[in-house]
């Protein structure tokens, strides 16, 4: 690893283990929510550990990609829980929407720099992240070993595409800065490419091609189940009556579930890319988060997650908003 940005790492994770070992021998929190090594190359794990001795395992490396607040709808007690800019934007919209006690939680945050991708790696390099031996960062470049070749990319080409276009990489509420604040790395044409091209269909082609990305879908609802703003403790799809889409998963239902899942997380969805990551035949989910996100910045102004005292988006209304019948 390049020897300042692996420096900069350690020190951040020095300081997380230091503050999260205090935080569990003082009894301010029960848990300490991070990430540790995953079993697998370049992957991480969430930890949760209420023990002292796990706290050296937790890590911090371009690696956690885990939106972790989705753990905070599923403990009790007090948390102490280490987030990323996007994470913390997750944990101000629970905290808005009383899902989440301000004061039940410690924010450990991390100025981030971007999370890599690694199948974008492994198609830049040609190998299985099997047989790449090292990728490391080094600014605004990040070198790949496979082979015993090594190469350099340009950051932008090796990043999730949400963090191209992410817009606060810093938390913004936090109780403990575990590192200096950092800038966004910013690609907005690649982050929005997928969109852009979308935009760009008629009607009858985004009919097209919705039609054939969800009948890959396999209703494995791994798309709900990482998202932290998806948290009801009953989901329409799981109603009988009325029954709103049928178990067996036909593209149309298929359809009519994103479709409705993506009204319920407007307002709520902080671009943290989770559903898209998660998906495991890759539907570019992404592409109707995204466009409800900037949606819903048009026409309200307003981004999730962004002040924690704001009410929610669909809790409220404007004298000026354009529909009569909520007045
Ligand atoms: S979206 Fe932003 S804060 Fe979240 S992982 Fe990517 S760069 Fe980091
Ligand atoms: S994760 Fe993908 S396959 Fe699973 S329900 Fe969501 S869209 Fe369908
Ligand atoms: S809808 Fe997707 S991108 Fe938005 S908050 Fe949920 S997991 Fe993150």
């Amino acid at each position: 690893m390049v020897l300042i940005d692996y420096l900069l790492m350690k020190d951040m994770e020095q300081k997380l283990h230091n503050e999260a070992k205090a935080l569990l021998e003082q009894g301010s929190v029960d848990y300490i929510i991070g990430f540790e090594p995953g079993s697998l190359k370049f992957t991480t794990t969430p930890l949760i550990t209420r023990d002292k001795n796990d706290v050296d395992r937790l890590v911090i490396d371009s690696f956690i990609v885990n939106n972790l607040a989705n753990f905070l709808t599923e403990l009790k007690g007090r948390l102490g829980i280490v987030a990323k800019g996007c994470d913390s934007r997750s944990i101000v919209s629970l905290i808005q929407d009383n899902k989440v006690a301000r004061g039940n939680v410690v924010i450990l945050g991390v100025p981030c720099t971007g999370i890599i991708d690694l199948s974008k790696a492994e198609k830049l390099t040609g190998k299985d992240r099997d047989e790449v031996d090292d990728i490391s960062r080094k600014g605004d470049k990040v070198i790949i070993t496979a082979d015993g070749k090594t190469s350099e990319f340009p950051i932008t080409e090796v990043l999730f595409n949400n963090c191209l276009g992410c817009e606060l990489p810093t938390p913004q509420e936090y109780d403990i800065l575990l590192g200096e604040p950092t800038s966004p790395v910013a690609d907005k044409p690649v982050s929005q490419e997928k969109i852009d091209q979308l935009k760009g269909m008629t009607p009858e082609q985004k009919w097209e091609f919705w039609k054939d990305e969800f009948s890959r879908c396999i209703r494995c609802y791994a798309c709900r189940n990482i998202c932290p703003a998806c948290f009801c403790e009953r989901c329409f799809v799981e109603e009988t009556e009325p029954q709103w889409v049928m178990t067996v998963p036909r593209w149309q239902d298929n359809l009519m579930f994103q479709v409705i899942r993506n009204i319920h997380v407007a307002g709520r969805c902080t671009d943290c890319g989770e559903c898209e990551r998660a998906c495991p035949v890759s539907i570019p989910l992404r592409s109707l988060t995204k466009e409800m996100y900037d949606l819903v910045d048009e026409l309200f102004q307003f981004k999730a997650g962004i002040d924690k005292d704001a009410p929610p988006l669909m809790t409220h209304y404007e004298q000026e908003e354009a529909e009569d019948f909520i007045r």
